[in-house]
């Protein structure tokens, strides 16, 4: 049984807080990496589709970042 399943990883947080323009709160805002893994027999096999998101902790609007960005954002 080939299958796959999404996750999500919070990596850290950024250093400062920023103002969100959606909900107006003020947080560290959380850095994730989100993706799929394949499964075989339900064990995960390996990840695909890689992306890397800022978000705010609260009502979760963000945007997509480059793998790149990663370590700026945490020192944010
Ligand atoms: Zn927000």
């Amino acid at each position: 049984m080939l299958g796959s399943k999404g996750y999500q990883k919070v990596l850290g947080h950024t250093q400062t807080t920023i103002e969100c323009g959606h909900c107006n709160n003020a947080n560290t805002w959380e850095i994730s990496e989100t993706g799929r893994k394949f499964t075989l027999y339900w064990i995960p096999l390996f990840p695909y589709g890689k992306t890397y998101f800022v978000s705010c902790p609260i009502c979760h609007f963000g945007k997509e970042i480059q793998k790149s960005d990663i370590e700026t954002y945490l020192n944010y």
